[in-house]
């Protein structure tokens, strides 16, 4: 079964295409505002995404270019009747197709099954690329400079949490919660013992990814 994710502000239109996709047979994930929608791009594996570009938090658009930087999803624009969007725009910021509202739901089958058949391989690309890092979101795998470097599933989750947050300090006790969850009722101190396992693995000579912010926690940056 597709996974599709509407990120879509409008309850209404939401709701409605919502409906429409399931019955289609579709599994249908849905987000109220654009930094929502790119969370959960970011949490799970969709196979197209339905983006409206009016959005609150994060626009339509700025989704779709930070979607861009790490994946080769399909995603089709919805536009409103007033916003004129030509072919280059659209294809600036990365986007499949576009459909304007109010639109015939067929017409949208028709496009996404399109975009669906057009961008078959791209689940092979679904990787978040940092300085020599490499991730595979999908076969949860880690290389550097094209080399796989064997994680445990414990250092894939905290190591997908940094680069997610790269170039922001994580606190120790949101590394417990996410990695080890809420009741998790052993020592601080094993994150640390995972982040020196880590930086082991990635770390080496003057390339460092993986430091400390005293008192705080850590912090993915290439240095
Ligand atoms: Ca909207």
């Amino acid at each position: 079964m597709k996974k599709i994710l509407i990120i879509e502000d409008e309850k209404k239109i939401r709701r409605f295409l919502q409906l429409e996709l399931e019955h289609e047979g579709y599994s249908v994930h849905t987000a109220e505002d654009g930094a929502e929608g790119f969370e959960k791009f970011q949490k799970d594996y969709y196979d197209l995404i339905l983006l409206d570009l009016m959005l609150p938090k994060l626009s339509g658009e700025e989704v779709c270019r930070k979607i861009r930087e790490v994946s080769e999803i399909p995603i089709i624009i919805l536009t409103a009747k007033d916003q004129i969007l030509n072919k280059v725009e659209l294809l600036d910021m990365g986007a499949d197709d576009y459909l304007t509202k109010p639109f015939e739901i067929e017409e949208l089958f028709a496009r996404m099954r399109v975009a669906l058949r057009n961008k078959k391989n791209f689940e092979n690309k679904n990787f978040i690329v940092y300085g020599s890092l490499k991730l595979d979101t999908k076969g949860k795998k880690l290389y550097k400079n094209d080399d796989e470097i064997y994680l445990t599933k414990k250092e894939y989750n905290l190591f997908y949490l940094l680069l997610v947050n790269k170039e922001i300090v994580v606190s120790r006790e949101k590394i417990l919660e996410e990695v080890w969850g809420f009741d998790y009722e052993g020592e601080e101190k094993i994150v640390d013992v995972y982040i020196n396992s880590l930086r082991k693995k990635i770390d080496e000579g003057n390339e460092k990814y993986i430091h400390t912010a005293r008192g705080f926690g850590y912090i993915l940056k290439r240095e």
